[in-house]
């Protein structure tokens, strides 16, 4: 029995109600499409978002008419603040609780991941846990693709609007020449994530779970098409690999120098066998998608003296800046987005 109004677009698909199952860590989200390689233990540690987010996941394709059972069935009203234009929507809210709950009503078939894509840009610059507060702002222009997490295309947080105090970050999307990937840059021509140094790939899509989101899984998620180059960050001795083949699928584990132990799982191919040596900067294999793992991505997990180690830590962090002969590019097309994204602002006053 599911109510009319959740036949009517954009809320015509059912299954979307399993997101608002999780709506309280925002960034514990395991997206089906980011891939993970410890949804078990994530399961038990975070239940709720993460069954949420998995079933939005598992059975979205196949499964439209699953019947939702009424009590599930929160109130549905069209948020204020929405705007749609040919494959893209605007998003605008003042944040209410956490920033899952403020996605709630967003007008996606999966508001806990646009909620989860979202924060993925801002969780560099501030605690969404803790520094967000009622009557910051959030805005966000997105489109969506079936089969795919929410593609951003720019955002922007708002806090402490109106006031002396107001701070504004804005991440538009834009691939950079000489970039394999799309990125996430501020006006100012500064890049929105930021990057390990000597990090074990060259590019990647983006990171899509740190470890201090989700102490419970012990790395750091690359996601990046297979057949990507993995690197040894550092000049390192092979420990061992492919052990516990099951969940870690080809995997790899490296002792640097100073003692610290790092891992490599999920690989396609390795290109190195136990008791080696390799340099920094040394080819090792090649990323993919092996063992419990639900997309392409690389997990990388630093260990010393018998503990787990964010790798933000032990390589540090830096920050691309756009080259000058791109900005004026850049300033282009991040004003066009950026106009998008102030559609619904104009619009309604
Ligand atoms: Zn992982």
């Amino acid at each position: 029995m599911i109510p009319d109004f959740l036949k009517s677009p954009p809320l015509g698909k059912p299954w979307l109600l399993y997101a608002f199952l999780g709506t309280s860590l925002v960034l514990n989200l395991t997206l089906a499409f980011q891939g993970d390689d410890a949804s078990t233990e994530m399961a038990v540690a975070t239940a709720a978002p993460a069954e949420a987010v998995a079933q939005v996941a598992t059975i979205a394709p196949e499964a439209p008419n699953v019947a939702i059972p009424p009590e599930l069935v929160p109130p549905l009203p069209e948020p204020l603040g929405v705007t749609r234009r040919a494959g893209t929507t605007v998003f605008s809210a003042p944040v209410q609780g956490s920033l899952s709950a403020t996605f709630q009503n967003a007008p996606s078939a999966s508001p806990a991941a646009l909620s989860a894509v979202y924060s993925r840009l801002f969780v560099w610059d501030i605690d969404v846990r803790r520094d967000l507060h009622k009557g910051d702002r959030v805005d966000v222009l997105f489109e969506e693709n079936e089969g795919a997490e929410p593609l951003v295309l720019a955002a922007r947080l708002t806090l402490n609007p109106g006031a002396s105090t107001e701070r504004v970050v804005d991440a538009f999307r834009y691939q950079a020449q000489g970039d394999r990937f799309a990125s996430y840059w501020s006006t100012d021509g500064t890049e929105v994530p930021r990057r390990l140094i000597d990090g074990p790939l060259g590019d990647y899509e983006q990171i899509t779970s740190l470890l201090k989101d989700r102490p419970t899984h012990e790395g750091m998620d690359f996601k990046t098409p297979i057949g990507s180059d993995v690197l040894a960050p550092r000049a390192a001795k092979v420990l061992r690999v492919n052990w516990n083949h099951a969940a870690n699928g080809n995997c790899i584990e490296l002792r640097f120098t100073d003692g610290a132990t790092a891992k490599f799982l999920h690989l396609n191919e390795n290109d190195v066998k136990e008791g080696q040596s390799v340099t920094a900067g040394e080819v090792i294999a090649r990323s993919g998608n092996t063992g419990r793992s639900t997309g392409p991505h690389l997990h990388y997990q630093i260990e010393k003296g018998g503990r787990v180690v964010d790798p933000v830590d032990y390589h540090g962090t830096l920050r691309r800046k756009l080259p000058a002969e791109l900005m004026a590019d850049f300033g282009k097309k991040s004003a066009e987005l950026g106009a998008q994204l102030e559609t619904e602002v104009a619009t309604a006053m």
